[in-house]
């Protein structure tokens, strides 16, 4: 819900006398294309190919080099400017090969030109190697060196562009189709300047049906960030359980009603939380295939002033009932081999924040958890990962002082506030079969917010 100030800002009046308007996001629909406009394929990389085939079966026009003449145009300066007609949806960087630091200039040639001639809300993609998997010195720092580019051309895009970096562990393409399809989505809307790292899992080629016959549980789904999580996860072919405390019972048996679901009343602190999971899932869905931690609290105060219950309370919701809920989930009988955990940390997490040294320590430690736990299933073909969002419109940010909260909407490349529907699309991409090759991943949603990396 827009508040008075927003609404304000964005009324045709304040159109009319220049308050600036932030770019309206392409969010995916379903039906409409990837990508609506040509994209630009480059770079000399071993996965260009696979990226290139997979965008043809998907319909999406490819093109591996700009006209001579077309770059010209846009370089010269009193020529014509690139018509609509002209521009590209998005550009997808292969510097895969890249071995030595002079490599490294085609992301300014290759990538001037074609940002140039960037679309609204277009995208660019440029995949590298893990430079952790290269052995090769000046070709591991080549590859380090891509994820500078890529968070300072997020900060330079304008329009609802975003930059986004896939980086390959092995020499399988899965991953990196996997990847690169999510950030040349709509579903990508808020995710800008982050890198994902892939590894060598093979995953089943990518449907319409992402979820199909797959059973999902969300906890803290009764409202915000976890309703939406529960509602994309419905709209792509999962059977959702949605969990919320029971005082939240009415709330969270219309999210599970409108999704085709089942509720589940349940605090997850509670000892056996997991069990009862497990148990519910089970019985009336016949598995467990998807968890998505997302319940979460605040109790922000300076440290100074934080009692034992603000700081108990939000590390047990946030993080102690995490770990216990999975040692149910992951016992025998609870999730199934293949499946997924997704968990949702913080970008306060990541960087810290002034008067949420309990929240920060909870949503740090669920990178921890992520991080350690992955490494723990990957024999199962389980894999485990985090969504970090940044400032998303809901009831929790709602309650944020005026001037924080305008602040906190602004200080990003895309310079507005996330919806819980971006980080809901995030979170349905790691949890989809065709995600396999990704885990122990954080990603942030946070349209590449000041706060941080
Ligand atoms: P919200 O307060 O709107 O919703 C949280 C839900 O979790 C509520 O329905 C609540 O009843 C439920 N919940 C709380 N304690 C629970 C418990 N013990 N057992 C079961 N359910 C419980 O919050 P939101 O903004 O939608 O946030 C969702 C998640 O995203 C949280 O983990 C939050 O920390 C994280 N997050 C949010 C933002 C943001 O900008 N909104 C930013 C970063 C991270």
């Amino acid at each position: 819900m827009p508040d008075l100030f927003t609404t304000l800002a964005t009324s045709p009046v304040a159109r009319r006398v220049g308050v600036p308007q932030p770019t309206r996001l392409r969010r995916f629909a379903p039906g409409e294309p990837l990508c609506d406009s040509p994209v630009l394929v480059a770079g000399g990389g071993a996965f260009a190919g696979a990226v290139r085939d997979h965008l043809a079966s998907l319909g999406v026009t490819t093109v591996d080099a700009l006209e001579v003449a077309e770059v010209a145009e846009g370089a010269v300066d009193g020529t014509p400017p690139v018509t609509d007609a002209g521009r590209l949806g998005a550009v997808v960087l292969d510097l895969s090969a890249a071995v030595d630091l002079g490599d490294l200039d085609r992301l300014r040639t290759l990538g001037a030109p074609a940002v140039r001639r960037l679309a609204r809300n277009a995208r660019v993609v440029v995949v590298g190697r893990d430079p952790d998997t290269v052995t090769d010195l000046e070709a591991a720092v080549t590859q380090r060196a891509l994820e500078g580019f890529v968070r300072s051309l997020g900060k330079e895009l304008r329009d609802g562009a975003t930059a986004n970096l896939v980086l390959a562990q092995g020499g399988r393409p899965d991953g990196v189709v996997s990847a690169a399809s999510f950030f040349l989505s709509g579903r990508s809307a808020y995710v800008d300047g982050q890198v994902v790292v892939v590894d060598d899992t093979p995953t089943p080629a990518s449907s319409t049906t992402l979820l199909a016959g797959r059973v999902a549980v969300v906890t803290g789904a009764a409202r915000g960030i976890g309703a939406d999580i529960a509602r994309v996860l419905a709209r792509d072919g999962a059977r959702v359980v949605a969990v919320d405390v029971p005082s939240a019972g009415q709330a969270l048996a219309a999210v599970a009603n409108e999704v085709g679901g089942t509720a589940l009343q349940l605090d997850i602190t509670a000892p056996d939380a997991g069990a009862r999971i497990v148990e519910h899932a089970r019985g009336r869905h016949g598995g467990l295939d998807v968890v998505v931690h997302n319940a979460g609290i605040t109790r922000d105060r300076l440290l100074v002033n934080l009692d034992e219950q603000q700081w108990s309370s939000v590390v047990d919701v946030n993080l102690r009932s995490v770990l216990r809920m999975n040692q149910a989930l992951l016992a025998e009988g609870g999730l199934g081999d293949g499946g997924r955990i997704v968990c949702v940390s913080s970008i306060a997490g990541l960087a810290g924040n002034r008067g949420q040294s309990n929240y920060a320590v909870s949503k740090a430690g669920v990178v921890g958890l992520v991080h350690a736990l992955s490494r723990r299933v990957a024999g199962r073909g389980i894999t485990v990962n985090a969504v970090a969002p940044g400032f998303i419109e809901t009831e929790m940010t709602a309650r944020i002082p005026f001037a924080t909260r305008e602040v906190g909407r602004r200080m990003n490349s895309l310079q507005q506030a996330g919806l819980p529907l971006d980080v809901a699309e995030a979170v349905c991409w790691l949890a989809q079969p065709t995600s396999g090759a990704v885990t122990g991943q954080v990603l942030r949603v946070c349209g590449q917010s000041l706060l941080g990396a």
